[in-house]
């Protein structure tokens, strides 16, 4: 059977997916060994050692590649473990343009790490993708796009930049952590590389850490392996199960978070003493037209500000709440709050994060996939 004959609802099933060999197992077996018999040197089934490939870390390999419309899945131990390898691809004096409202993860990695290393890091404002082109120069070998961004759920048309990549022979890569192949995917709108933190909604139930990368390219997967390989921050077998099991469902919880966000995000709107509310489902939101057109829904990710409200005040409200679970993270079944100003975006200066709008009064919704009533209720007692 081939994947490219499956619709999406069948390819977080099957895709890339085949009864096991030894015993007809119809869930991959967890193959939880380092290393594999030969009979003579180099004589093994395809298998050597582990950190080189596991038939588990595989089976996961090839469903990602499926569900976003890939040729080569890699996975790696963790979302950043993923970024990191791509980086890799790149050299001294080399130069990368990335979204300026980046994961905080990724903006240390490049500013604390990879700078270190020669590599010149642009943080531009993507909302406009002609703003891209003011950075581009012969040293420019990527474009790194997160969209929608955290935690101010700005859309960046994807289209539009690998436009501008292709025309530049430029590298494009889409953190699609938040949107989810369900929602969008990228390899379709022309990027060359789309990466996941795998914690997040593909493994959707808050029970590990994983990250992917998906390309086309032959020549790509080749020296992404190479790099997967020589650096060695591989996934393990139990958690490459974990999230094919999480992936199963992805459809059906990923629909439920967008619905369930859509009432709530309309709910805050609704809210007397709501000031803002951030949500691409707005037709108000500033890039509601390409995020009507490059994603299929919304998403569950919502930030808001009440009324005249200051950061002990946001913090007071998220401690109320009793549905929603204070934590960092997100995508898991479970509803979380965050405070970003003091979680995710803690380690960036107050001055630095109020220019993209993390202001001390924002609250960062994660809506799971509860009752939307109790949900509401909690929000509801919590502001009040
Ligand atoms: C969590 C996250 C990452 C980092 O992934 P880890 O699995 O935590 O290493 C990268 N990008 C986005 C958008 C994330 O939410």
């Amino acid at each position: 059977m081939s994947d490219k004959n499956l619709r999406f609802n069948s390819k977080t099933i099957h895709g890339g997916q085949q009864p096991d060999t030894a015993y007809g197992a119809v869930m991959p077996p967890i193959y939880q060994t380092s290393t594999y018999a030969q009979t003579t040197p180099g004589g093994h089934m395809g298998y050597a050692y582990s950190r080189s490939a596991n038939p588990t870390r595989t089976a996961l390999e090839n469903s990602l590649a499926s569900i976003e419309n890939g040729a080569f899945g890699l996975a790696f131990g963790s979302g950043l473990a993923a970024i990191d390898a791509v980086i890799k691809l790149l050299g001294p004096g080399d130069e990368v343009i990335c979204t300026n409202d980046l994961y905080g993860g990724s903006y240390r990695l490049f500013k604390q790490i990879f700078e270190k290393f020669g590599i010149v890091f642009h943080f531009v404002g993507m909302d406009n993708a002609d703003k891209v082109t003011k950075y581009l120069n012969s040293k420019t070998k990527l474009i790194w796009v997160e969209t929608p961004t955290n935690p101010m759920m700005n859309i960046i048309d994807i289209r539009a930049v690998a436009k501008l990549a292709k025309k530049h022979n430029i590298l494009l890569a889409v953190d699609n952590t938040f949107a989810t192949p369900y929602l969008q995917t990228p390899l379709d709108l022309g990027a060359d590389i789309v990466m996941h933190s795998a914690t997040k909604y593909l493994g959707g139930h808050s029970d590990v850490v994983v990250g992917a990368l998906v390309v086309r390219d032959k020549d790509l997967a080749d020296k992404l392996y190479f790099i997967q390989n020589a650096s060695g921050a591989v996934c393990g077998p139990m958690d490459s199960f974990l999230v094919l099991r999480g992936i199963k469902t992805l459809h059906v919880r990923m629909q439920r978070h967008c619905d369930n966000g859509r009432v709530i995000a309309k709910y805050l709107a609704n809210h007397p003493k709501i000031e803002k509310v951030y949500w691409p489902g707005f037709e108000n939101h500033p890039n509601h037209d390409i995020a009507k057109n490059q994603m299929k829904d919304f998403g569950g990710m919502i930030s808001f500000v009440c009324k005249g409200s200051s950061y002990a005040d946001a913090i007071a409200i998220i401690e109320k709440l009793k549905v929603f679970t204070l934590a960092e993270s997100l995508g898991g079944v479970e509803s979380l709050a965050g405070h970003p100003a003091s979680m995710t975006h803690g380690s960036i200066p107050k001055f630095e994060r109020e220019k993209s709008g993390v202001v001390d009064a924002l609250i960062r919704l994660s809506v799971g996939i509860e009752d939307e009533a109790d949900l509401i209720a909690d929000l509801e007692q919590a502001i009040d």
